[in-house]
């Protein structure tokens, strides 16, 4: 049997099945009565990610030695999805979440000592990450970046500019992609990474307001002499590209099952509205074309959990090759797609009621386009995979 038809055993449907059970009381108990309120109030409480923490939700997939304990993609999927389905906002699974992005880098090349300082207060909810990349210039042609560290002495001395950065007011770290090497150094072979605490001189944060992710916080970061000891290098000088590129597609697998957990919410809310709401003598369901438009919906919501279920299997066996990045690129865009389309439906099936803050379709509907956008955009996606595919 290969990898993408693998079936999981008894003992690993067991695991998953409690996990799930400890989303949903999560979800239900201690994220969904106050997520309305909290997006309205652009920010959740702090307090949440120590929670998360106990329950192990934020260390899942990191080793033990850390705080961790290991969580194949699988696990790691169902987080993602149980939680957008249960109520979660796309701006606090992100924010929540920001470690996902932040840390890898510096669990795969930070110095032990590095891992060790870092990654513990993070995974117990104590301390927080986020990952800036982005610049003001542009976020698709990441070879293109200008945020500039120089080395002198046992430091390096950044100097440039972040925007969009998720968590970036709260962070308490921040893995940075800079260019460096000699002065005017172009191109993707320029790139590193480096670790920095946020609580150092000279970075100015300023957040921003959004269509959506309101619960989230999205920051500019300006970077003025800032001084990082060159200890907190993460991985070669030169070899932060790479680092970014591999990093990118954890991000995407995950963007897809929360998408694709959106895209559940909006047809539940959809479907239990229809049951319920009576025009012309019936319900909404018993007119054919509402029918239609939910099974419109669960058409494009199994297909996106049958790819879904595939690329993740072939995650958990090893797979990394080309066409499995492909498959991340395209599935992407597939995911995010059909939350475009259960959003869209759902507020035309809920009427006006889909039009007024407080149903989950209203705020799904404001949550589409950073997920179309945000970890690479659909036209990036397209054109990664094709060049992954060899077309
Ligand atoms: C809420 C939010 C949170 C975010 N969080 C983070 C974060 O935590 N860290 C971080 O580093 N970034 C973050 N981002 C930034 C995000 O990753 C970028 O917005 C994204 O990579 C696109 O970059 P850009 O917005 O600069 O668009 P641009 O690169 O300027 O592109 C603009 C448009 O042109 C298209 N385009 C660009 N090049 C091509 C091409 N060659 N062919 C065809 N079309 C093209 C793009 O697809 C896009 O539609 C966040 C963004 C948002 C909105």
């Amino acid at each position: 049997m290969n990898a993408t038809t693998r079936i999981i055993d008894a003992e690993q449907q067991e695991t998953l099945t409690a996990l799930t059970d400890t989303l949903t009381r999560f979800s239900k108990r201690e994220i969904e009565p106050h997520i309305h309120a909290w997006d309205e109030a652009g920010e959740f409480p702090r307090s949440l990610y120590l929670r998360a923490a106990e329950l192990g939700l934020l260390g899942m997939g990191y080793p033990e030695h850390l705080g961790g304990s290991p969580a194949t993609w699988r696990m790691r999927n169902t987080l993602s999805q149980q939680l957008s389905r249960m109520g979660g906002s796309g701006g606090l699974l992100a924010s929540l979440f920001s470690h996902n992005i932040g840390l890898p880098p510096v669990l795969r090349y930070g110095s032990e000592a590095l891992q060790q300082r870092v990654i513990p207060p993070v995974l117990r909810g104590e301390k927080i990450a986020a990952l800036a990349i982005t610049e003001p210039s542009g976020g698709s042609d990441v070879a293109a970046l200008r945020c500039t560290a120089v080395r002198d002495g046992l430091d390096y001395v950044i100097n440039g500019e972040k925007v969009f950065i998720t968590s970036g007011m709260r962070a308490n770290y921040i893995t940075v992609a800079v260019r460096t090497g000699e002065a005017g150094s172009k191109g993707s072979g320029g790139i590193s990474m480096i670790l920095l605490p946020a609580d150092v001189a000279g970075l100015s944060r300023t957040r921003l307001e959004k269509m959506g992710w309101w619960c989230s916080d999205t920051a500019h970061l300006r970077f003025d002499n800032v001084r990082v000891p060159a200890a907190n290098l993460l991985g070669e000088e030169g070899g932060g590209f790479k680092i970014i590129m591999t990093n990118f597609n954890g991000e995407r697998l995950a963007m897809s099952a929360m998408a694709l957990g959106f895209a559940q919410a909006c047809f539940d809310e959809a479907l239990d509205w229809a049951r319920q709401r009576k025009t012309f003598g019936n319900t909404l369901m018993e007119h054919q074309v509402i029918r239609h438009k939910l099974v419109d919906m669960r058409m494009r919501i199994a297909s996106a959990q049958a790819w879904i279920d595939s690329v993740t299997a072939r995650a958990d066996a090893g797979d990394a090759g080309a066409d499995w990045v492909a498959q991340v690129c395209m599935l992407k865009n597939h995911a995010t797609q059909t939350m475009q389309f259960c959003a869209d439906q759902a507020v035309q099936i809920l009427g006006a009621m889909g039009f007024m803050r407080g149903t989950k379709s209203e705020r799904i509907y404001r949550e589409v386009k950073v997920m179309m956008i945000g970890g690479g955009s659909e036209e990036i996606m397209k054109e990664l995979a094709a060049r992954q595919l060899g077309l």
